[in-house]
This record gives structure tokens, sequence and C-alpha cells, in this order.
């Protein structure tokens, strides 16, 4: 086991670093945030936004040659070598697949974000390694933050070699700053003379490391003295992968996505021109997360690629295996499945699309919609995956070349799970995905009551909080029990107008229900993550119907009427989802089951444990007969040192 490091940021230093990175300001509106409010503001997404048929005609080329690649493309042997060849990455290069958002100007495709997701999603559709290579370069890598952040200069600079397919990578992961930034410990320091900052530090998991040219490199800068506290800084760079000092360590390996370029990146004293700070010291965190907060669009879209080839190959499977007299389809518990499973990917398929429109409005803030976007579509297309191998039985289990050595279709399910899997980990995990959509939903009101609900507030605070809050609780408050869903409305969705009414009810029930849940726990709602994380998951469940309602009015009126059907299946399984959150709102399991956790941790069940093989791990432990795991550590080294 690895040693723990002694400097290691406290709970409060993780916070502040969080915060400091934090966007406070919503300087523009959002259909989710006003949502947490309980304000169901339908008018914010709907009519949903056109498609730009003009940009629809622009893309058709590009996509033309994509599809076309994609069709010749052999995934298996992709997945089986775990290598993707340069002919591949040159023709990739060639069509302009590097440089698709890039514009015209210097010499990328100039498409939309909407053209680039669906580009996306063509790929995914059958190959998740091709997917990665593409989007970590696109979506993080050096054109995201260049477009966001960068200075003129900066960006004549890059964005040409970019855009021919410079591939770059995205390195803000280390081996203690996962999901907690504030451990970071690669380090940036100006030279004296100011031209250049000298970096040194190890990065872990960065996609595309070991093919880039350029890389966005998070490190920190000497820490600053802000209101008399010493204060962490980091900072964003563009490095060159070829400068003295930058290194791949190791190229490492996972469970799928056999062919990510992905490695551990060491850099020793490496110089990074002055000039290649992006944004400025200090600001490299909230560098990081607003280029997520757009970037992070794309993995929603790249799993309805997914969730639809599981639904094909689902669909045809259960019309085609007949057993026990029928085809499996035609038996409920599959047919279940599968209903779900085409309600799930319309859902899934309305959140993509809906958050990607939504982002390319002017002045819209994005960044819950795409959070929930990406935390809502990785744990559908993880149960559609799921339901999909469960459908191909025994085949699903099977490898696509086995299938193939023995006469029957390659149908690639196991590869498409071992894929899917790492969509709910990175671009920040559900967990973290949660947090933060939970941060921003109670903001409100913490901002304008904590100091009244806080037994550390002083008598004076608590009476400035009463006199700003009162006013707007005052209207605020009464407001969250009327509304038009209680009323005949939203007639002009026609079947699902009893959803909309059903969403908006809901909604001011969800505010209410914070609201409550911050006067009843005080600061303790901070601790209490299972709570929050129900608000979060009703939330997420509210925006996921009414973008499928809005998007099935929309395919309605360009006389699309099947949608309906799934729009309205998806909501009646939401109700029901969002009703069990409701009930187990404050969990009436939370205490024991944190608490059983808790002496599982401290030991105290580790004799459920007994009867199983403990030398799992490729460098083993081996317990002794008669000693501790720790025994056996020292034994081990003793052993290696002998050999030495
Ligand atoms: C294949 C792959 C590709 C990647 N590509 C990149 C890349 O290109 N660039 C890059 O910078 N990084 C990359 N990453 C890193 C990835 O973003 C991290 O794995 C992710 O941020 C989570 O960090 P971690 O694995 O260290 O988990 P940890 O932070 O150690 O978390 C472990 C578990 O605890 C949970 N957890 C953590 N904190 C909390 C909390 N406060 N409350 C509740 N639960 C919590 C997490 O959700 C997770 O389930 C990649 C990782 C992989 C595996």
């Amino acid at each position: 086991m690895r040693e723990m490091p002694q400097n290691l940021a406290t709970e409060k230093e993780a916070r502040d670093v969080a915060e400091a990175a934090r966007e406070s300001e919503w300087a523009g509106p959002s259909f989710v945030r006003e949502l947490f409010l309980g304000r169901f503001r339908l008018d914010l997404i709907h009519p949903h936004p056109p498609d730009d048929e003009a940009e629809v005609e622009r893309a058709r080329p590009f996509m033309d040659k994509l599809r076309a690649f994609m069709d010749k493309v052999d995934s298996e042997e992709i997945d089986r070598t775990g290598e993707i060849s340069e002919e591949l990455v040159q023709e990739l290069r060639d069509m302009g697949a590097f440089g698709i958002k890039i514009s015209v100007e210097y010499g990328g495709l100039g498409l939309s974000q909407m053209s680039y997701i669906r580009a996306m999603e063509l790929v995914t559709s059958k190959d998740g390694s091709l997917t990665a290579l593409l989007s970590a370069h696109q979506s993080i890598g050096v054109p995201q933050p260049l477009k966001l952040f960068g200075t003129e200069e900066q960006k004549k600079r890059f964005f040409p070699r970019l855009a021919k397919g410079a591939i770059s990578a995205f390195a803000l992961t280390e081996n203690d700053a996962g999901s907690d930034p504030a451990n970071m410990q690669t380090t940036a320091t100006l030279s004296a003379d100011g031209t250049h900052y000298v970096l040194n530090g190890e990065k872990l998991w960065c996609t595309n490391g070991t093919r880039a040219e350029l890389l966005v490199v998070m490190a920190r800068t000497p820490d600053k003295v802000v209101d008399g506290k010493s204060k962490k800084q980091i900072s964003a760079f563009i490095v060159e992968a070829n400068a003295p000092g930058v290194e791949v360590v190791h190229r490492l390996r996972f469970m799928g996505l056999k062919a990510l370029e992905n490695g551990v990146m060491r850099f020793t004293n490496v110089k990074v021109p002055a000039n290649n700070i992006l944004w400025g010291e200090g600001k490299g965190l909230k560098l990081a997360l607003i280029t997520l907060n757009t970037g992070r669009l794309t993995l929603p879209a790249s799993c309805v690629g997914g969730a639809k080839q599981m639904l094909r190959i689902a669909r045809e499977w259960a019309k085609e295996r007949v057993q026990w007299g029928q085809p499996i389809g035609k038996h409920e518990a599959i047919a279940q499945k599968i209903a779900r499973m085409a309600a799930n990917t319309f859902a899934m398929e309305s959140i993509a699309e809906l958050s990607s429109a939504l982002a390319m409005k002017e002045g819209y803030d994005i960044r819950l919609e795409a959070a929930i976007a990406k935390m809502w579509n990785s744990e559908a297309g993880w149960r559609i995956i799921d339901d999909t191998l469960q459908i191909r039985g025994g085949r699903g289990y099977e490898t696509a070349e086995s299938l193939e050595s023995r006469g029957e279709p390659g149908i690639p399910v196991e590869r498409g799970m071992r894929d899917f899997r790492i969509n709910l980990i990175f671009e920040g995990s559900s967990e973290i995905m949660r947090l933060f959509i939970a941060r921003e939903a109670v903001d409100h009101h913490f901002k304008l009551a904590f100091n009244i609900v806080n037994p550390e507030s002083s008598m004076a605070e608590k009476l400035s909080a009463a006199a700003k809050s009162v006013p707007f609780y005052a209207t605020w408050y009464p407001a969250t029990w009327v509304g038009k869903g209680m009323l005949p409305s939203y007639g002009e969705f026609g079947k699902l107008a009893k959803h909309l009414r059903y969403i908006e009810r809901t909604t001011r029930h969800l505010g209410r229900a914070m609201f409550h849940a911050m006067v009843r726990l005080g600061p303790k709602l901070e601790r209490r993550q299972m709570v929050l994380f129900r608000s979060v998951d009703i939330g997420a469940e509210l925006f996921a119907m009414t973008a499928a309602c809005v998007r099935a009015r929309m395919l309605v009126k360009r006389g699309n009427r099947e949608a309906v059907e799934l729009a309205d299946l998806f909501c009646r399984e939401a109700r029901v989802r969002i009703a069990a959150s409701f009930e187990q709102f404050y969990g009436p399991n939370d205490d024991a089951l944190y608490k059983v956790a808790m002496r599982v941790l401290d030991g105290r069940h580790k004799w459920l444990e007994n009867g199983i093989v403990t030398s799992t791990h490729m460098n083993h432990v081996k317990p002794s007969a008669n000693g501790t795991d720790e025994d056996a550590t020292r034994a081990l080294r003793h052993e290696a040192a002998g050999v030495g």
C-alpha cells in the first residue's frame, strides 16, 4: 500500500479551494436553477430551440465522411490490439475531425456545438476509444479552454495546429488530487527573469497524454495572501509535449476503452513560456471547471450513441430469439426492459440535445443543465447496457470475437459494457456531480437565510439575515403553494399536458422541501449528502421529464407523433421514481446506514470477510498464518530487499 502523503489538504482547505474556483454569480438564466427554487420556468426551454437547418447542411459533408469512416473501422481490432493506427488517426485529421468546432479562420470546420455532439454520438455508437481520442482533445483538451480564455495571440499560435490534428490533452488529475483538486502537488514557478514558468510534478490518467502534441496542465503557482490569509493558487498552462523534461512514465490500461492513449505524465523542470499561461495566475481551477461545463456536454450525447446502439441490438434479438414458445421480447419481463430502454433513450437524447442547444444560446447559464445531463445520461445509459446484456443472455457476456469464431454475428455488448462504465467516473463522478448540483441548488437559501438557522450565528447576524430574507420569503414561500399546475393548463402539449401540470406542481413541492430541509437541519444539511442527493435526483427527473415533453412537442410539430408515446411512458416512470425519492427524503435508514458503514470501516465486521483469498493484488500481500496484514507487508519488503 502507498504511504499516505503528509501534505494533503484538510477538509476546510479543500472546500476553500473549491469555493474560490466556483462561479458564484449567475450571469444568465437557467431553467434548472429556477427549478430548484420551486419555479417552473418552461418559457426558458420551450419552444425547443429549432435545429439550424443551414448548420445541418454545412455539417453534412463532414458527417457523411465520418459515417463512411466509421462504417469501415474495425473496432474489434482496436479493442483487441489496444491501438488506433496512425493511418486511422491521419484519416480523421484529413477530414477535419480534430477541429470540428475550431473556426474556419484558423483552419477548422467551424461547426456548432450541436454538430459536434452529433458527430460524437455517431462515433460512440460504434467505438468508444475513438470518441475518447476526439473528445479528450476537443471537449476538454487545448481547443476548448483556448477558445474560452485564450488571447488572440495564443489563438493564432495554437488553433491552426490543433485544427490540423495536433492532438491535445487535459491534465488535471494527480495521485492525490482526483475529485479534490486542493491536493494538487504539481508546481509552476515563474523564472527570475519572468520569461517562463518551471513546471514540476506528475499527472495521472491523462487521456491522449501518450499521443499528444499539446497539453493543458493545471499546476500550483505560489500562494497569495488574500484578506490576510494565504490562498492556494492553481493556474493553467499550454505545454508542448516535446519540451525537454516532459515524459510519459506509463501508458495505462483499463477495463474498457482499450485503445485509450492514457498515461502518467511527468514534468521535470519543464520550461513553459510565460505567454503560455491561460487566463492568468490563480485562475486555473476556475478555467478547468468552466471548460468542463461545456466540455461535459459531449459525454451525454456520446451516451445517447451507445444507448441507441443497445436499443437496436436488443430490439433485433428480442424479436429473433425464441424461448418457451415465443420471441423473448413477448415475455413481460423482457418487454418491460425494452419499453424502458426506448423511453429512457428518448429522454437521454432530449436532455443531450436540449442542453447543447441551450449552451449555444447567448447568455444562458448552462452549468446545472450540463451537470445533470452528464450524471443522468451516464447512469441511464449504464442501465440500458446492463439490460441489453441481460436480454442477450449468455451471448451478451460473450466477446464479439468469440461469437464470430463460432459463426454468430459479433455483436459487441460485452465491449460496450466495458467501454461505457467509465462515464460514471470521469469528467466529474456521479457523486461529485450531485454535490456540485446540490451546492448550487441550496445557494440562494444559504446566502439569504443561513445565519438564521445557524446556531453559531450571533444575534446581530441572525437579525441582519432575517431583515434580508423576510421580504423574499414573504412572497416566495406562499407562491410555492399555488400554481398553474393545479388548473387545466399546458393544453398545447395534448396528451402530455398532465405531465407538465405534474412537473409544475412538483417543482414547487421540491422548492418547499429543500427550504424545509434547510430550516430543519440548518448547517447539518451540508453533511446530509443523501438528503441533498435525493433533492438533486428529483430535480434531475423533473428536468428530464420537461426535456422529453418539450422535445416530443417539437417533433409532433414536425410530423412525428410516435415520440409522444415515449415521452408519456418516460414521464409515468419518472413520477414513480420521484414519489419514492420524496417518500424517502429524510432517509429512514440514513443514520443506521452511516453507523454501520463507520463500524465496517473500523474493522468491526472484518469477521464477515473470513473464508476468502486476500492475495488478490498483483503485488499481493500474503497474510501470515498467525500474523496481521502489516506483518506480511514487512515480510514482503524483506523478501524484496533480499532479492536485491
Ligand atoms: C480512463 C480514465 C480517463 C481519465 N482521463 C482524464 C483526463 O484526461 N484528464 C484528467 O485530468 N483526469 C482524467 N481522469 C481522472 C478522472 O477524472 C478521475 O478518475 C475522477 O475525477 C475521480 O477521481 P478519482 O478516481 O481519484 O476518485 P476519488 O476522488 O478518489 O473518488 C473515489 C470515489 O469517492 C467518491 N467521492 C470523492 N469525494 C467525495 C465526496 N466528497 N462525497 C461523496 N463521494 C465522494 C467519488 O465519486 C468516487 O466514487 C481519467 C480517469 C480514468 C479512469
